[in-house]
């Protein structure tokens, strides 16, 4: 704890999504003791838009608090790629952003050191101190959503190469396999993120007759563990597709501990069993990860945040 940071100081934590924002003022140890959760601006992309919400966001946590607590710092944490050191959300294809300076900006209009992250590399520093790393110095951090990133771990050092490393989703496991966002073909993400489940199951199966919309990829995981046919297929695939990614992890960086979030893994071993012996079956003289469930959920992030703003003080 620095200088300035006593018992019942707190730091202002913000997790800026594609569609919400979620906030709170947190102390040392992870507790949340105002939160709030707001939509993220449409025009997030152009100037100043970013850094006046997030100023808002801030400003409203601490009426909340009515000053009972003294905020000492703030960590902010965006998707896309993100420059940690110089504060900057380099691009994001989610948002539309390119190269916006958030910390100085923000540091300015509030007056509190700010640091700037990466929401999946803040979601595993936020695992190794409060949730499910605890005891972990080599970790893989693969929340599998609309879309698929990664963060890692390594002799306790999380990997940041300027904000390029970590991008699991965009590891070609099917060279064949469908276009990506991203321009390259049979990406992880286009193969094994909740969005692409959700277009593999709808393309090989008919449409429902009552015009009701396609299934879910939380409904495909329920009709794989129904029995249904064509969902298995699909969900064999997702997690063929995820086993080649995770077993290429393990070898090029030895991460003995492997935590899939995000919505797919919210049916639990029906994503978990398969996958451990997916991997296990790829695997020669490499250490057998521990693949398991983060423990934070959709906290990570913003407890992540909060982590990098007490680096702070
Ligand atoms: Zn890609």
């Amino acid at each position: 704890m620095g200088p300035q940071a006593g018992a019942t100081d707190l730091v202002a934590a913000v997790d800026v999504g594609g569609t919400r924002t979620k906030a709170a003022l947190v102390a040392r140890g992870g507790r949340e003791v105002v939160s709030a959760t707001v939509p993220t601006p449409a025009g997030c992309a152009l100037p100043g838009v970013l850094v006046q919400h997030l100023e808002r966001v801030v400003r409203d946590l601490l009426t909340a608090d009515a000053g009972s607590h003294h905020v000492v710092a703030c960590g902010v944490v965006v998707p896309g790629l993100v420059d940690d050191k110089q504060g900057v959300a380099r691009w994001s294809a989610n948002l539309g952003w390119r190269d916006l300076p958030v910390g100085a900006p923000l540091s300015g209009q509030l007056g509190l050191p700010v640091a700037l992250g990466h929401d999946v590399r803040a979601g595993l520093v936020a695992e190794a101190r409060l949730g499910a790393a605890r005891d972990d110095r080599h970790v893989l951090f693969v929340p599998v959503g609309t879309g698929i990133a990664g963060a890692l771990m390594v002799d306790g050092h999380v990997l940041l190469a300027d904000g390029y490393a970590g991008e699991l989703g965009h590891v070609v496991v099917d060279p064949t396999g469908p276009e990506c966002g991203c321009g390259a073909r049979g990406c992880l993400e286009a193969i094994a993120s909740a969005a692409a489940v959700e277009r593999a199951y709808a393309s090989s199966t008919l449409p429902a007759p009552d015009g009701a919309g396609r299934a879910s990829a939380e409904r495909v995981a329920s009709l794989v563990e129904a029995g249904d046919v064509a969902a298995q297929a699909v969900w064999d695939v997702a997690v063929e597709a995820l086993a080649r990614a995770v077993t290429m992890a393990v070898t090029l960086t030895g991460v003995d501990l492997v935590l899939v979030g995000g919505g797919l893994a919210q049916s639990g071993e029906t994503l978990l069993g398969p996958l451990r012996t997916a991997v296990r079956d790829r695997l020669t003289f490499q250490r057998m990860p521990r693949v398991e469930r983060p423990l934070l959920g959709d906290r990570a992030g913003c407890l992540g945040a909060a982590c990098l703003a007490w680096d702070l003080v």
